[in-house]
């Protein structure tokens, strides 16, 4: 079931232009990098100059193929490229080069969880195709008065297009497509994801409709390029579409503009049809061939992708998959947790920690994985004196606390990963936490005798609570608990202090 708005159900398919990490252009050997003065890195053929020609850049087909591996989407023997037909001054050819009615990638699913509620469900978002087309170049209006600049070094950079079908019912749900989607291609390196920079950005198509009614029509809000925005954007306009329904005005089909300076959405143009493009194969360009074993080859040097990373995680360190897969958010995440798990032998409690404290601290500092003030092998160490009793979870809490400041860590020299999974600093580490728990006289009472002691004591105060219990009531049990805690100051485990207490009490 999917959340209504004011009793309408919410449809959204996205359109994401990831643009493809490779060195050149898409057709031609200018360069891509980013930032460079303007029409420096625009060649004859960016330019459109006549009699050019343009030539395929191996590497943007192959992570066009490494992305449809990725989502297990069915690649293309033969695909075609088109010409998209219209004018603009950034675009001197008249069209940009697309593709249209076979695109190189097609079908394939992008799987997320989603908190709903008191819940974690686990959504899958599942896509039209993904086809490589050449980005326009770019119409500069700020430095100059009257007139406008155009800039060509952005015209023919490789991008792949990823159309989803309008699977997504929620903002939420969008936005965690959208991260997903921004996981995978950043995971598998080909985009660099910089949303800034316009490397990765959205068009979400969002209408409304009566749960079970026709699809209603839809407006595309274009190049959404932050999470935050894209949230704020469509639910402003979730918002907006229905105030228009309920006064009983039609939704024009129109492509829209998010402005983060007034939170709303604003007309852009109203939606030109496929057929406004006249479309047709680019007699430039042959057919893109592409062959099994090219496939395969491209398979077996692919790194481990997350979702088969979080099935390992869950059959070899026998998580729960929503752990599995928080923990393949980023290489770096997974490589930390694969280090404390080893070490430690505990990947639960690893991955408790991870997705618990690790985390939290990490937001809050705006922090990547990479810069966590604890090692791994601190985390592994940490977790040993919890299993081992030495420590209580409260006390453990205080220890990495203690840890987390950023002069302590910088004493730990030289503990990389590798090294930790070697267990050549394990030693190291776990000195430390020892110091720690000696320094802070955390270590919990595990002498019988001396605790044995203080129940007395406490049982021999409260005669009032003992009576109750045995009466029955065992609540009055908390009333001897709590003293016994707080005359051990806190050091005393508190599960032999309820098997103390149920022996002594009958
Ligand atoms: P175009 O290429 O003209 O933008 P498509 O039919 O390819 O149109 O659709 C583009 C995107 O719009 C896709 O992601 C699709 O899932 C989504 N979409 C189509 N119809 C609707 C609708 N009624 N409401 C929301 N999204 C839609
Ligand atoms: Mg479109």
């Amino acid at each position: 079931m999917s959340k209504l708005v004011q009793g309408y159900e919410v449809v959204i398919g996205f359109e994401t232009h990831a643009q493809l990490s490779t060195k050149s252009k898409i057709f031609s050997r200018a360069s891509v990098a980013f930032g460079a003065e303007p029409n420096t890195q625009a060649c004859a053929v960016d330019m459109a100059l006549p009699g050019t020609l343009p030539v395929m850049n191996i590497g943007a087909v192959e992570r066009a193929i490494e992305f449809g591996l990725a989502i297990n989407a069915h690649i293309a023997e033969r695909s075609i490229f088109a010409r998209k037909n219209y004018f603009y001054p950034d675009l001197p050819k008249g069209y940009q080069i697309s593709q249209f009615e076979i695109p190189v990638v097609q079908g394939g699913e992008v799987s997320f969880f989603l908190e709903e509620g008191q819940e974690t469900v686990r959504k899958t978002v599942r896509l039209e195709r993904a086809h490589l087309e050449e980005d326009a170049g770019k119409s500069l209006h700020e430095d100059f008065i009257g007139q406008s600049g155009i800039d060509l070094n952005r015209a023919g950079t490789p991008l792949l297009e990823i159309v989803t079908q309008p699977d997504m019912r929620s903002s939420d749900e969008a936005v965690a497509y959208a991260k997903e989607l921004h996981k995978i291609v950043t995971w598998i390196g080909i985009c660099d994801g910089n949303m800034q920079e316009g490397s990765f950005r959205c068009d979400a198509n969002v209408s409304v409709r009566k749960p079970g009614g026709e699809l209603g029509t839809r407006r595309e809000i274009k190049n959404l390029n932050s999470f935050k925005f894209m949230q704020q954007a469509i639910d402003y306009e979730v918002r907006w579409q229905i105030d228009q329904i309920e006064d009983g005005h039609a939704i024009q089909q129109a492509t829209v503009l998010f402005d983060p300076d007034t939170g709303e959405t604003r007309a852009m143009r109203t939606k030109e049809d496929a057929a406004d493009y006249r479309y047709f194969p680019d007699p430039d360009l042959p057919p893109l061939v592409i062959g099994r074993d090219w496939v395969e080859r491209v398979r077996s040097e692919m790194a481990e992708l997350p979702r088969v990373m979080a099935e390992r995680f869950v059959k070899d360190y026998a998580l729960p998959e929503y752990d599995a897969t928080q923990l393949t958010q980023s290489k770096a995440v997974a490589a930390y947790f694969e280090a404390a798990a080893k070490a430690c032998g505990q990947p639960k409690l690893a991955s408790n920690w991870i997705m618990g404290e690790v985390s939290r601290r990490l937001n809050a500092s705006e922090m990547a994985i990479e810069q966590a003030p604890v090692s791994p092998a601190q985390l592994a160490a940490l977790i040993g004196r919890i299993s081992d009793n030495t420590i209580s979870n409260n006390a453990a809490r205080q220890v990495f606390d203690h840890l987390w400041q950023p002069k302590l860590a910088e004493l730990v020299i030289g503990d990389t990963l590798e090294e930790v999974t070697a267990g050549v600093l394990a030693l190291n580490a776990l000195k430390q936490i020892d110091a720690i728990i000696e320094a802070k006289g955390l270590k919990q009472m595990n002498d019988t005798g001396e605790l044995e002691k203080i129940i007395d004591d406490v049982l021999a105060a409260n005669p009032k609570n003992v009576e109750e219990f045995k009466a029955g009531n065992t609540k009055a049990l908390n009333g001897l608990v709590g003293p016994i805690m707080k005359a051990s100051k806190g050091k005393a485990n508190p599960g032999q202090v309820n098997a103390l207490l149920m022996k002594k009490l009958g």
